[in-house]
């Protein structure tokens, strides 16, 4: 990599982020990326940039300037209509070599960690993957990029000093939604496909949209989350009528799922999926570091447990101590009087 003098770094400027426009239509995460990209800008000093990429994107761009973009590259392209990691990067790696952004910050969907680990190998830079905490050291513009290590056990703050742009990744859920700003306002830089940028890059013949049934816990508003203490399936069956009563969806500690019990896609935490939800009802679940990353953010957390010293009930708002085989079917039993 070529270590940048404080000179080389001066010339990189402002915050980018890149929006997910696949189908046209933008990832929500996009839009929690430049909420922070407009804390990082203010203390920065600097403007917003976001990224757009797609096919059909025109209906979209009033929607990134709303949630905090000063400036949009918008690049409209036919070939840009299925995902396409290799000519994403070829664009973006000659964006920033022309644009030289200080920070760029993406989205660690699948999508995003298939194209931006690509992308600063190319412009040879370093990345931080899957941070929950962004701050800049207004001194000397380094952003600090924190994010859980060595199996969760500490937070580590990373900082690439002597390389830009420094680029990062967020999880989905892990920033919060900016409240949107209607008719806000700024520039578009249209920019195209050259040439040089889709030669060698593979050809999608066809894509196939995956239709499973799957739970999807980031939609959900409710989760009512099992574990080590439902003590099989049958456990989750009473949480799933929980969950069903409420209107919420079932999640589970990793606990659950490494004993079967549930499936995979319930589980929540740094292995599993980060969820911001109203309400998280965590039943049984000690609250073990790795857990509490993926539902810290949620805005109202209910915890029950036989044990009242457990990390899960010292963060809950509403900490209940007992037994969730006596607890759950009771306050069930109350909705169905007072229904
Ligand atoms: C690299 C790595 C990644 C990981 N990723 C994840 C992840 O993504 N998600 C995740 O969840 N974990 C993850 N873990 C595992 C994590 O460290 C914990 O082991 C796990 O979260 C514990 O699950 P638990 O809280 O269900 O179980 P426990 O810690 O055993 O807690 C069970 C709780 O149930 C309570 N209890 C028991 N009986 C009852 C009852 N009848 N009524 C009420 N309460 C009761 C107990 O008091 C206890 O607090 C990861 C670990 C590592 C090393």
């Amino acid at each position: 990599m070529k270590v940048l003098d404080e000179l080389d770094r001066k010339t990189y400027k402002n915050v980018w982020t890149i929006s997910e426009c696949t189908g046209g239509a933008v990832h929500p995460v996009s839009y929690e990326l430049l909420g922070a990209a407009r804390k990082l800008s203010r203390e920065r000093g600097c403007e917003v940039w976001t990224v757009a990429l797609g096919h059909g994107i025109g209906g979209n761009l009033e929607s990134l300037f709303a949630c905090g973009a000063d400036k949009i590259i918008a690049v409209d392209d036919e070939r840009l209509r299925a995902f396409n990691d290799e000519l994403e990067c070829h664009i973006l790696e000659r964006l920033v070599k022309k644009y030289r952004p200080e920070i760029v910050l993406c989205a660690a969907t699948s999508r995003g960690r298939a194209l931006v680990p690509r992308l600063a190998g190319k412009i040879r830079t370093g990345l931080t993957a899957d941070c929950t905490g962004l701050e800049i050291d207004t001194e000397n513009g380094d952003l600090l990029q924190t994010r859980p290590a060595f199996g969760g056990n500490i937070m580590a703050t990373i900082r690439s000093g002597e390389y830009r742009p420094q680029m990062a990744t967020v999880r989905p859920r892990v920033m919060p939604m900016p409240e949107p700003e209607v008719g806000r306002k700024g520039e578009i830089i249209r920019e195209t496909v050259r040439p040089e940028d889709a030669l060698n890059v593979k050809e999608i013949l066809g894509t196939i949209e995956r239709h499973e049934a799957t739970v999807n816990l980031s939609d959900a508003r409710i989760i009512v989350a099992g574990g080590r203490a439902m003590k099989g399936p049958e456990g989750f069956k009473l949480l799933e009528a929980f969950a069903n009563r409420i209107g919420g969806a079932v999640g589970a500690s990793r606990a659950a799922v490494d004993n079967g019990w549930i499936a995979y896609p319930h589980q929540i935490g740094q292995t599993g999926a980060t969820v911001q939800t109203d309400v998280y009802i965590a039943c049984g679940i000690s609250g073990q570091i790795q857990h509490l990353i993926g539902m810290q953010s949620c805005k109202t957390i209910i915890a029950i447990d036989i044990d009242d010293t457990t990390p899960m009930m010292k963060l809950a708002d509403i900490a209940v101590k007992g037994d969730l085989f006596a607890i759950i079917p009771a306050v069930m039993k109350e909705l169905d009087e007072r229904a």
